[in-house]
């Protein structure tokens, strides 16, 4: 009976993580179970690049130190020169993480379940093989919750003719006018004729593919772009809830990525975050480790429940945008700002329903 030194459950950004950054440099044999073919994955995956990051600097696609948020009566461009946003794609970060001294062996399989036998555990298959691992590194996670929101979007790669974008500047929330949905644009300009076009809403539930595509076509003929050649999409669902596994009472299982509460759920944020994460778990006794301190904690789910009850069309971010520098919305966008910048965010709230929801 073969015990590997680790078991890790889905091969998406958060189980690549463990591979490379807690066993790459050791030569530990791995077994990792995924149940989808993650070669056919890849999507974007966007960030502002922090100290945590900095190690991946040569995988990083594309940088822009300029963003836009708005909607059609105001825009408002951040710039940051030390601290860019940035995006690495799925292919990109798998290759990377798949590069390692260790022995790793994937199985394409559905894990069923997992129980502890003396100090190791049993991990049963969808095809009911049984395998060994003394430690778990579980990132299976629930996308979706009854009665709560979530992020949901679907983008197209486009090229266009040559010098339609401004390759220097992405839009990060474009507000569009809904009925009970916030629903913006996110645009990266990789190129001055090549980017992702993302119609991304907050609601309850997911809606139909033909509803995304409606409103990125709307977009593009705003702008006047009626000539476009689709080469590729991307599609999700992000929670804007905190998972309820967090912490596993048992120290040698691990729950990674959104199931070990990497997301930022505010925002949908959680790639840079699952790395910090492992990183963090890296030099950790424990098996949890707390990204998000208690007061972002709070100040996000305070926030959820307003965006829950008030359709506001994206004004909150937009006011927020509007009383910070680019360097202080990348630091609450990354969990990093400080006590001053903090004042300024809260204060940037609209008072009345904002004290509603701090005493509910
Ligand atoms: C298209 C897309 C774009 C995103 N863009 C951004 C972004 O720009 N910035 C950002 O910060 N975040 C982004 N996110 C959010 C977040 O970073 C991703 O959701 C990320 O994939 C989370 O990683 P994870 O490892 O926690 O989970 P997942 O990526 O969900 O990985 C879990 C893996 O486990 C596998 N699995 C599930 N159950 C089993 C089972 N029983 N047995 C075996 N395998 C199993 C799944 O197939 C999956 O591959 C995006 C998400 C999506 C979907």
């Amino acid at each position: 009976m073969k015990i590997y030194k680790a078991a890790i459950i889905g091969l998406g950004p958060s189980g690549l993580a463990v591979n490379k950054i807690l066993y790459g440099d050791t030569p530990k044999e791995i077994i990792a179970f995924e149940n989808d073919d993650i070669n056919n994955r890849d999507n974007f995956f966007g960030f502002w690049l922090t100290d945590w990051m900095k190690p991946f600097e040569k995988i990083i696609e594309k940088k822009w130190h300029k963003w836009t948020i708005g909607d059609k009566n105001i825009n408002i461009t951040h710039k940051s020169d030390e601290n860019p946003y940035c995006v690495i794609s799925f292919k990109k970060w798998k290759n990377f993480c798949l590069e390692t001294k260790n022995k790793l062996v994937v199985k394409n399989k559905q894990v069923v379940q997992y129980f502890p036998i003396k100090n190791y555990f049993k991990i049963i298959t969808n095809d009911n093989k049984e395998y060994y691992a003394e430690n778990i590194y579980d990132s299976r996670s629930t996308k979706e919750r009854k009665g709560e929101l979530i992020q949901h979007f679907f983008g197209i790669n486009i090229t266009v003719a040559d010098n339609t974008f401004d390759e220097k500047k992405l839009t990060l929330m474009d507000f569009t006018n809904e009925n009970n949905i916030l629903h913006f644009i996110y645009v990266l300009p990789f190129n001055h004729n090549k980017a992702l076009v993302e119609s991304t809403v907050f609601s309850k539930e997911v809606f139909q593919m033909s509803w995304y595509r409606e409103k990125i076509i709307d977009y593009l003929n705003q702008k006047n772009i009626n000539e476009y050649k689709e080469v590729g999409e991307e599609k999700g669902v992000i929670p804007m809830f905190f998972a309820e596994e967090r912490k596993s009472p048992y120290s040698n299982i691990f729950n990674i990525g959104i199931r070990g509460g990497a997301c930022k759920p505010s925002t949908g944020y959680a790639f840079s975050f699952l790395i910090k994460q492992i990183q963090l778990l890296k030099n950790s006794k424990k098996n949890y480790v707390n990204i998000h301190n208690f007061l972002e904690k709070k100040m996000d789910q305070i926030f959820i429940n307003f965006l829950k009850n008030n359709n506001e069309n994206g004004q909150s971010f937009i006011k927020l945008a509007s009383n910070l520098n680019g360097n202080e919305f990348q630091s609450f966008m990354m969990g990093e700002s400080n006590f001053l910048t903090k004042i300024k965010i809260i204060k940037s709230m609209p008072k009345l329903p904002f004290i509603k929801e701090l005493f509910k």
